[in-house]
């Protein structure tokens, strides 16, 4: 019997075991992949504060898990299948083991949606990006390529207007899911156009992004867009699948928990990408994190 389970070894999971396991709790971390999530695939983190000269996101990732296991944190390698949160004893089935716990934090991230297309995994890191505040700065005085027609699109497509040379947002209809200050701001700057009704076909590049081909979305017609970097920003999937039919999701599926990250269910949290908020980044990810944990000590004493 675990004081805290913690589900997903990102940032904030980490973040939340390191806290937990230090205030001489029993906490365990389950991860499906490698620990460090979205974060060790992430080539340099540039804008986490205390790093100077930043650091690459594996090494970073690799130092959160020392430093939670140092405190006495188990780090679990498994994929969490199921869970049975209601109670005051709470349970998650694995598939190398089940788990119960007195409290669970629930911080499995959320992905970026891919665009599906041949050899995008391979030019991660490599000229193409899912994050423009985390990468942009690579590009400085150089062309990029935003891929979407939200919030995020625009967003990126403004930050990285202040830094690159040029800014092409290509989105694949002719009306804009983002909101109108959001398009004003953009139509404003002079280094930023816009390609409407065009969707991306096919990635080019040897040693990382070169191009991308752009297929008209009614009539099929394709042109080739060569750029230093390819940003997409077509949504996020929150990875909240375990949870359908255990907790209220909202419409995008993310999990409602404020700033204090308490669940609908007494004694579980949610914390980082996996909760409703406006700015998912390590920054973010970890104060959740933290405040997770306080939670949770908080609810074992109460
Ligand atoms: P989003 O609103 O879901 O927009 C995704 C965009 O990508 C849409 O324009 C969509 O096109 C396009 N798209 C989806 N799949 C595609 C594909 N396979 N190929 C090409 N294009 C594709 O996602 P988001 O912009 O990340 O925003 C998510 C949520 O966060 C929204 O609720 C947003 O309001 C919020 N947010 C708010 C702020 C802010 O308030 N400052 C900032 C960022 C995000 P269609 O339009 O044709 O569907």
């Amino acid at each position: 019997m675990y004081d805290v389970f913690i589900i997903g070894a990102g940032p904030a999971g980490l973040t939340a075991a390191i806290y937990a396991a230090r205030s001489g709790l029993r906490v365990a971390v389950a991860e499906k992949q490698v620990p460090g999530g979205q974060i060790a695939y992430t080539h340099q983190l540039e804008n986490y504060p205390g790093f100077a000269r930043g650091i690459s996101g594996g090494e970073f990732s690799q130092q959160l898990r020392e430093q939670a296991e140092r405190f006495g944190a188990e780090l679990v390698s498994d994929e969490i299948g199921s869970v049975c949160l209601k109670g005051e004893q709470k349970s998650a089935q694995g598939r190398a083991g089940n788990y119960q716990a007195r409290s669970v934090i629930l911080a499995m991230g959320a992905a970026p949606r891919k665009l599906g297309l041949a050899g995008e995994e391979e030019m991660v890191g490599s000229g193409l990006s899912y994050c423009a505040t985390c990468d942009g700065a690579f590009f400085r005085g150089r062309d990029a390529v935003v891929i979407g027609g939200g919030d995020t699109a625009f967003e990126d497509a403004l930050y990285l207007a202040d830094i690159a040379k040029s800014v092409t947002l290509v989105h694949r209809r002719n009306e804009f899911r983002a909101q109108e200050y959001l398009i004003r701001k953009a139509k404003e700057k002079k280094n930023l156009s816009m390609l409407l009704g065009y969707r991306p076909a096919a990635l080019e590049g040897t040693l990382g992004f070169e191009a991308v081909t752009l297929e008209q979305a009614e009539t099929g017609e394709q042109k080739r867009l060569a750029a230093d970097g390819l940003f997409v920003a077509i949504g996020r999937i929150p990875d909240t699948g375990i949870l359908q039919g255990e907790m209220t999701l909202d419409a995008a599926g993310y999990l409602q928990a404020g700033e204090d990250t308490k669940t609908e269910i007494a004694g579980v949290f949610a914390a980082g990408d996996v909760r409703a908020k406006s700015l998912r980044q390590v920054a973010t990810a970890v104060s959740d994190g933290a405040v997770a944990a306080e939670q949770a000590r908080e609810y074992l004493m109460r």
